[in-house]
């Protein structure tokens, strides 16, 4: 399986910190958006720990065993359990946590794993779809067909998480397997491109057929110039065709 990647993240044109942490590594199928929060710093201290936690829990890509979905679901509790650590030793990082979404691919599988509001979308053909699913009040309070998306879109309430790595013990985390297709393309991005962009507009950047690079670099210019009003991080897979 041949396939390119790209991972940046910004600032952004309001925010003083970057709470979010963006990583890719192509070697061994692995990538990872995880938006932090919480003051003082915390919010970053969060994202880059979760990474971390992945990234030493899953096994180097030859030694993955059948059960990816597994390895994923522990690897999220250990995320959460050295965030919990770390926020009850240090007062000034309590209630400091992350959102997670992680794309890991292997053999012609896509898997994914995820929590909160951070997304992973798939670019197939021309079709783009929101693979993961937001867990955010307002998310949820659409799907049940309590508001609108427009009201959605709109919410004062939309920053609401239902959960978050760091938070708990138990995570409900979402799980997706998928076979690959020659092509595909995946972002993961955190709130600061899908607030200040809507599906179109993402989709529209997805198919202009770039390098990895030209097109992570795009969506954040896109978010910037929609309004930057938080931290960027997107991460771009191509499957080559
Ligand atoms: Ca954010």
């Amino acid at each position: 399986m041949i396939l390119t990647a790209c991972a940046l993240t910004d600032i952004g044109l309001r925010r003083k910190n970057n709470e979010d942490c963006v990583f890719a590594d192509p070697d061994n199928g692995l990538f990872i958006v995880a938006d932090g929060m919480g003051g003082h710093l915390a919010g970053e201290v969060a994202s880059q720990l979760a990474v971390d936690t992945l990234r030493d829990h899953l096994p180097p890509r030859t030694s993955v065993p059948e059960d990816a979905a597994i390895c994923l679901q522990q690897a999220f509790l250990a995320a959460s359990r050295s965030i919990l650590q770390a926020a009850t030793a240090d007062k000034s990082r309590r209630g400091m946590g992350t959102t997670l979404s992680v794309l890991y691919l292997d053999n012609g599988i896509a898997q994914l794993a995820h929590v909160g509001d951070s997304r992973i979308y798939r670019l197939r053909g021309t079709d783009v779809e929101q693979l993961s699913i937001d867990h955010s009040l307002v998310a949820e309070q659409e799907r049940k067909g309590l508001i609108s998306p427009e009201d959605a879109r709109n919410s004062q309430l939309r920053n609401i998480l239902l959960q978050a790595v760091g938070l708990e013990n138990k995570l409900d985390v979402f799980r997706l397997r998928l076979p690959l297709q020659p092509g595909d393309l995946f972002l993961l991005c955190s709130d600061g491109l899908s607030d200040m962009l809507d599906d179109e507009q993402i989709g529209d950047l997805l198919r202009r057929n770039l390098s990895v690079e030209q097109t992570a670099s795009q969506l954040i210019e896109a978010a910037k110039t929609a309004g930057g009003r938080d931290n960027i991080g997107v991460v771009v897979v191509k499957i080559a065709d």
